[in-house]
């Protein structure tokens, strides 16, 4: 069994909370895919293999695997709530293109240790954060230029 399926079942066993089928078939999902997503976009995936799966399960779901350290929240800025692996998945920070929503994923170590350092002068013991460097890629600046 994966580990993440057994981090899961503890954690609904500490919630008492039942592992069901529908449960598993959602986490099975969510654990098949790399990057970004959100719960519109797994509900599409999770209801043609389980019609019987609402939307309302997978949004309850995903909601316990945040609480599971499995997922964690990524906020592009476009009012669309997304998630991507915790679990076993480094911290690290994000380019977004404002053009066609396309994400990079970032880690400086000298970001990171000012950031340490900085909360460190406001008496903060930083937990986690989260930085979102928002702009235009390559391809979208260069189809702008194209329009002009
Ligand atoms: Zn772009
Ligand atoms: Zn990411």
């Amino acid at each position: 069994m994966k580990i993440e399926k057994k981090i899961f079942q503890k954690f609904l066993g500490e919630k008492d909370l039942w592992d069901t089928p529908q449960r598993e078939l959602i986490l099975d999902t969510f654990l098949q895919r790399e990057g970004h997503i959100s719960a519109e976009e797994l509900y599409d995936i999770v209801k043609k293999r389980d019609s019987s799966i609402g939307q309302a399960t997978v949004y309850r779901m995903l909601k316990l695997l945040t609480e599971a350290k499995l997922a964690r929240e990524v906020d592009f800025g476009d009012n669309v709530k997304r998630y991507e692996q915790d679990y076993n998945h480094p911290h690290h920070d994000h380019f977004v293109c404002r053009g066609c929503g396309k994400t990079v994923e970032v880690v400086n170590s000298l970001i990171e240790e000012l950031q340490q350092k900085i909360a460190k002068q406001y008496g903060f013991e930083l937990t986690d954060h989260a930085m979102y460097l928002y702009g235009f890629c390559e391809d979208c600046r260069k189809k702008n230029s194209k329009k002009q």
